[in-house]
């Protein structure tokens, strides 16, 4: 599992993170919802070391780290590569076909054999719909597509977390579809996710647990159940402006 307790993250002078304490179980997805700007890319990125956090312990299983300690760089890539993060643009290698994106790092980073990792991709291809894609280049799919192999790219890695920053926010609304109903798969079968969106039902359906954030705080830390109840005036009226 992991823990955040009393973590700060400050730019410039601007609180981005404001004494945050929570925990991701393993096999559980946690949802960040809140309004723009409140901080949930800087939570997100702070669990996969891309943001410092100044101070503040970060819990890794029996791993702990200081945050107001240096830390190795040995200690940053191995934390990395526990949580891997599937970003909102993709960033798939262009001159690489599907299959050969998904055996890169597996090959390149894990040193697996490439029979092994192109076996392994198959079938995370499988998973995601798009084994009979392998052969064809991101440039060739839409962008619903080339989220499901980016998703792919990061299950291959083997993380044990999976960290998606509003995966879908760049689709169409009927390419957004297929995305969700991987992650929602991917949650049944219990994988450790951590999910920013913007996409109320898709959370419901989703969430073992939602964080709502605001200016850097955490105003809400529970069920999906406790959360759509509105227990506060703020998570009512957050609600409201989601929906019309
Ligand atoms: P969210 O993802 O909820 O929209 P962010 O985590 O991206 O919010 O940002 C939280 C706050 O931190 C915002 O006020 C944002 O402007 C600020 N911020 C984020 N990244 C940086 C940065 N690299 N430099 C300066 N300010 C930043
Ligand atoms: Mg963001």
């Amino acid at each position: 599992m992991i823990k955040f307790e009393h973590v700060n993250k400050t730019f410039a002078d601007h609180p981005a993170l404001v004494d945050i304490t929570t925990e991701f179980k393993a096999h559980e997805t946690t949802v960040i919802v809140g309004p723009s700007g409140s901080g949930k890319s800087t939570l997100l990125r702070s669990l996969n070391l891309l943001e410092r956090p100044e101070n503040g312990q970060y819990h890794f299983n029996d791993q702990i780290i200081d945050f107001a300690q240096p830390l190795s760089s040995k200690t940053i890539l191995n934390l990395r590569r526990k949580t891997g993060m599937v970003f909102q643009d993709y960033n798939l290698f262009p001159h690489l076909t599907v299959v050969k994106n998904v055996m890169e790092g597996p090959v390149q980073v894990l040193k697996q054999s490439p029979a092994d990792a192109k076996a392994t991709a198959m079938t995370l291809l499988d998973k995601v719909g798009l084994a009979d894609k392998a052969d064809a280049y991101p440039s060739q799919l839409s962008g619903g597509q080339q989220q499901r192999v980016a998703i792919a790219r990061s299950l291959a890695m083997n993380p044990e977390y999976i960290l998606l920053d509003e995966p879908t926010s760049a689709l169409d609304p009927e390419l957004e579809a297929g995305v969700l109903r991987v992650l929602l798969e991917l949650a049944q079968e219990k994988d450790s996710m951590i999910i920013v969106t913007h996409n109320m039902e898709f959370a419901r359906a989703v969430a073992d647990k939602i964080l709502f954030v605001e200016a850097g705080q955490i105003l809400f830390d529970g069920t999906p159940a406790e959360f759509f109840k509105q227990p506060t005036k703020r998570i009512a009226d957050f609600l409201a402006a989601m929906t019309f």
